[in-house]
Parts: C-alpha cells; structure tokens; sequence
C-alpha cells in the first residue's frame, strides 16, 4: 500500500467541475487498490487573483513543491482577460511550470475506435484507431532564446528571435522520450530541421548518440514540415514523437486536433524526478461553465497518467483508461463528443459512470 500527496488545483471556469470528477476517481482506485491519496486544494490562475492578487501565490507554489504529483484543472476567464500578460490567469500556469522544473510536456492525441466519427479525417486514414505521444520540450528553444529588435540601415525596424540548444537539453527531453517508448510500442520518431538550422543537427546528433543506451527502441527522423503533413495522411505510423518546443507546440495541437475531442486529451508536465503536472489540454471553457456540460474525460486520464507517470501505478492506469473505453464503448456522451440523435449525458454522470465502471 502506498502514500501519495497530491495537490489538486480546480482553477476557474468548468475546472473545478472537471476536477471534482477526477477526485471521485482518485478515491474510488484507492479503495479498490487499497493505496492512500492525500489531497491538498490550492489556488491557481484567475481565483488566486481575486483572493491573493497574483495567478500564482507563494503559498501554492510551496505546496505543489512538497507533493508528489500536481492535478490541474484549468485557469482563465473573460473577468481577467482585460489585465497586463504577466498578471493574467495564464502567467500562473507558466510560472508553476518553471516552479516546479518542469522541461518535458507529454501529449498523448488518442482516437478511440467508438469516437472515429468525431475525427475531422476520413476513416480509411484513421483505420482502428490512433495513439500517438507527443514529447516536446518546454523550458528551451526560440521561446526562451535571446531576443531584441534593431534598426537595419536599408530595411528599417527588425527584430529577431534565437532557437538555441545545448546538449544537455536535447539529451535529457531525448531520454524522457527513450523511457516513454519504451513503456509503449518501441518507437521513437524525432523531429527536426536538419536540413537547414545547425540547432536540429545538434538535435539529430544527440538523439543518435542516445539511442546507443536504447537498442530496443526503433529511432528514426523526420523533418518538421514532413511530420506536419504525415500527421494528417498517415497518423497510424507514429508511436512516440520527440521535438523541440516551438515544433512541439505546434505539432501537438495539430495531433489533438485529429482526435476531434479537445474534451478528451489529457497531459503531463514532466522533469527530473517524479513530482509532474498533470492537466487537461482544454481551457477553462467558459461558454460551458456550471452548467454541467464539460466532459471530464480528459482530467481523468490525467489522472491516470499521474498513476503511471509519477506514482509507477500501471495497472491502476491501464484500469482508469479501460474503464473510460468501456463507457464510450456503452454508448454514453458528453455534449462535445456526441453524434446527433444521441443524448449526451452531463459531467457528473459521466465521473459516475466511469467510477462504476472501476469499481466493478
Ligand atoms: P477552451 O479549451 O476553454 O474552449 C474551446 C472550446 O472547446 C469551447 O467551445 C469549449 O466549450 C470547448 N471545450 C473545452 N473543454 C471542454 C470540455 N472539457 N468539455 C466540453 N467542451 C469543452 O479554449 P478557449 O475558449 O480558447 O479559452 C477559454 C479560456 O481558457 C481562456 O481564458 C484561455 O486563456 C484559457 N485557457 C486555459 C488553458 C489552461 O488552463 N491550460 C488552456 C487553454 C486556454
């Protein structure tokens, strides 16, 4: 039996509906596996600034620290839209990731055979299903590099951004990616401009010199404007792909995108050791809130990659992702996921359906 301290934070909009629905999961797998889940609630995002002033409170940042593992749901409303960028909802979410020293951000973009329908992509592409993991880097890069505007004596104002990678990044963003594949299909696809910018050729010599420690991976390359076109031709080819922040930002809203169900897509924020993040890709959905129409899918298998992830709990993982195919598979859908002629049911149900359907 083990002993894990999770701080949750709902954040705003349908957050803490969706989080409400994920802590009803977290109890029903720690009786049915007889592990022990400490909560902590803090705040994050657009409440922490009407009860604190700031998206990200001191005191939020300390409990996450001292937690094994971090649930999200998600910040941001139109009350806070009108304020400066660094005292918005968002600026929470990229300060408790640099908080916490958090590089590596990992993006599973799954279709479920029962949900095909709602891929934007035909079925003869989408074949029984997909299930690709997008590993980016999130700490380095163009986001992160030197920056400045000058006077160009015959062009006028320009500015400039700088993509700049050191060994040590691409190896420790490159070996997360090994150790994922190796917990899925064996597959590594890295992504990159090597035919053009000297910072990717770095990259694809790193990563080659990894692969050495990882023979049973298949490692191969892609160049970035290829993968974003693969991604939509032939989206059953990839397992595991591992890119740079800005392509990785890029490429995986293009793979969530496919799926058709923002409402489904979970996420992982990750860096040394095992403390993560773990959040829904999805906002705060502030069209929807309160009104018991968000799908709590993806905070739920957020959670189960919290279980694999940072408590090393698989079987309870692979339980949580089986019981929520199982209720697709019944039938039942939310708003967002549901065919005309269906009747979506609402969230709580659909937490209650999954946590019947884990219990047994
Ligand atoms: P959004 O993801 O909140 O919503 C986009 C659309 O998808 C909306 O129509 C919404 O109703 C729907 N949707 C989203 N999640 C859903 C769910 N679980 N179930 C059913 N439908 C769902 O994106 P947006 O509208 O661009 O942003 C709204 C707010 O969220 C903004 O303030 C934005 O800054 C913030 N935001 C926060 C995060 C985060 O917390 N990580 C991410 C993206 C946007």
């Amino acid at each position: 039996m083990g002993k894990y301290k999770i701080t949750v934070l709902p954040g705003d909009g349908i957050g803490p509906e969706v989080i409400s629905q994920a802590i009803e999961v977290i109890g029903a797998v720690g009786k049915k596996y007889g592990h022990e889940f400490a909560l902590e609630e803090a705040m994050l995002g657009g409440c922490a600034i009407d009860a604190f002033g700031v998206p990200l409170p001191d005191s939020t940042l300390e409990v996450c620290k001292s937690s094994d593992a971090v649930l999200l749901g998600a910040v941001g409303g139109p009350k806070w839209d009108t304020l400066p960028g660094n005292k918005r909802p968002e600026a929470g979410l990229l300060g408790i990731r640099a908080g916490l020293g958090l590089f590596a951000n990992l993006r599973p973009a799954v279709i479920y055979s029962s949900l095909k329908e709602a891929s934007p992509l035909r079925a003869d592409i989408v074949k029984d299903g997909i299930d690709i993991m997008v590993v980016r880097e999130l700490t380095g890069g163009i986001y992160f590099g030197k920056r400045g505007r000058y006077q160009d004596e015959k062009m006028g104002e320009a500015a400039f951004d700088t993509e700049a990678y050191s060994t040590f990044e691409i190896e420790r963003i490159c070996r997360l990616a090994f150790e994922a594949a190796m917990k899925r299909n064996k597959r590594l696809m890295s992504v990159d401009k090597a035919n053009v910018l000297e910072s990717s050729r770095l990259w694809r010599e790193v990563v080659v010199r990894l692969s050495k420690e990882y023979p049973e991976v298949e490692l191969s390359h892609m160049y970035v404007d290829n993968a974003a076109m693969q991604l939509v031709r032939n989206p059953v080819q990839f397992d595991v792909i591992v890119t740079s922040n800005m392509f990785g930002d890029i490429l995986s809203d293009e793979a969530s995108m496919i799926t058709g169900s923002i409402g489904m897509l979970p996420s992982a924020s990750l860096g040394y050791g095992t403390l993560g993040l773990y959040e829904p890709i999805h906002g705060s959905a502030p069209d929807i809130a309160g009104q018991d129409k968000a799908n709590p899918i993806a905070t739920i298998l957020s959670v189960s990659m919290m279980m694999k992830y940072s408590f090393g709990l698989d079987e309870i993982a692979k339980k949580i992702d089986t019981a929520v195919v199982n209720v697709l598979n019944k039938g039942y859908r939310t708003g967002d996921i549901a065919s005309s002629g269906i009747k979506p049911v609402g969230t709580k149900e659909m937490g209650r359906l999954i946590k019947e359907e884990i219990i047994g």
